[in-house]
């Protein structure tokens, strides 16, 4: 940990407290980024603490302590609380005709170090970091959530996870907003869905991500690219597209400035991947598998 200034740890135990969130202060959940790394300017997931370069954190605010239920079924769907650990969700035993399921420990698996990241790093946490190599994002996008907002003076609203994400590192948090829950319907639980990643090396960050669903009823087939692209982009088929189609779609869809270019993968490498994956995940769904 690397925050020097920190003059008070708040550990809230009703929701009004958490709420009162100023200038320097940070939230935290599961601490597995806010204290891996210096908190100053520029560092900080922009919305999050409001630091200027003078001013670095000087308030913790622990989510962890307000309790909230971590899972819980709800009448079609599951309802995730922020604070939710990723491991919670792997060890949930989801409804059967939850086929989509499969995609939680996949994309838990997903993270680099997953296995040191997952056991203390929360589903929220994972969402408001954006990251392009954000498993919990690709998961839940791809299963069409919706995010309560709980705004920094304001009523809570909601709001779908593909308007949510706008960049890396970015994201529709103002300062002093919390992410509340997440939303999974059952109707995208009850996909088939298969995903795949490819990474530079072994449990290393994701390259490219991507994640297929189909619908038992209608044959809608839908694509979710993540990790190659600054925020995730879908594509969806009235059935399984052609190969050339998919492809096409693909590249008319995301434009070249929007491939994630680091030390995890170049522009060329991410999407090469990426149409490489989506068109493996279409021959699989072509084939009968789920
Ligand atoms: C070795 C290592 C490997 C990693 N690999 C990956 C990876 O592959 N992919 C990836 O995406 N990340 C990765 N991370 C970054 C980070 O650990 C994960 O993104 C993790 O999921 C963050 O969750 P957390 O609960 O620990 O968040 P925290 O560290 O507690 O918080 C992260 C940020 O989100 C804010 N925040 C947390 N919860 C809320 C909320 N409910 N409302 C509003 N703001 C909130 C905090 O204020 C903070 O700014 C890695 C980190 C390390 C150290």
């Amino acid at each position: 940990m690397n925050i020097a200034g920190v003059r008070e740890y708040k550990s809230p135990s009703k929701d009004e407290e958490a709420r009162q969130w100023k200038p320097g202060s940070s939230f935290v959940a599961g601490g597995t980024w806010l204290y891996s790394e210096q908190q100053m300017s520029g560092r900080i997931t922009p919305g999050q603490a409001g630091c200027d370069d003078a001013q670095g954190i000087d308030t913790i605010i622990d989510l962890m302590s307000l309790g909230w239920t971590p899972l819980e079924v709800i009448d079609d769907g599951l309802e995730i609380a922020a604070t939710c650990r990723i491991r919670d969700l792997l060890n949930f035993q989801s409804p059967s005709e939850w086929k989509a399921s499969g995609l939680f420990r996949k994309c838990a698996e997903a993270l680099s170090a997953s296995f040191k990241i997952y056991n203390e790093a929360t589903i929220g946490g994972n969402i408001c970091m954006s990251l392009p190599a954000g498993g919990m994002i690709s998961l839940v996008h791809a299963l069409h959530a919706e995010y309560t907002i709980w705004p920094h003076g304001g009523e809570a609203f909601t709001i779908p996870a593909n308007e949510f994400h706008t960049g890396i590192l970015d994201n529709k948090l103002n300062p002093g907003d919390i992410l509340r829950s997440i939303r999974l319907p059952g109707k995208w639980l009850r996909r088939e869905a298969i995903m795949d990643l490819r990474s530079l090396t072994h449990i290393g960050r994701s390259a490219a991500l991507v994640i297929a669903t189909r619908d038992s009823d209608d044959g809608q087939v839908e694509f979710s690219v993540s990790a190659s692209v600054t925020r995730p982009y879908q594509f969806t088929f009235q059935s399984v597209p052609t190969t050339a189609e998919l492809k096409d779609a693909i590249q008319d869809g995301i434009p070249e400035q929007a491939y994630f270019d680091d030390q995890h993968g170049d522009v060329f490498y991410r999407r090469a991947m990426t149409v490489f994956l989506a068109e493996k995940l279409r021959s699989s769904f072509e084939n009968g598998a789920s």
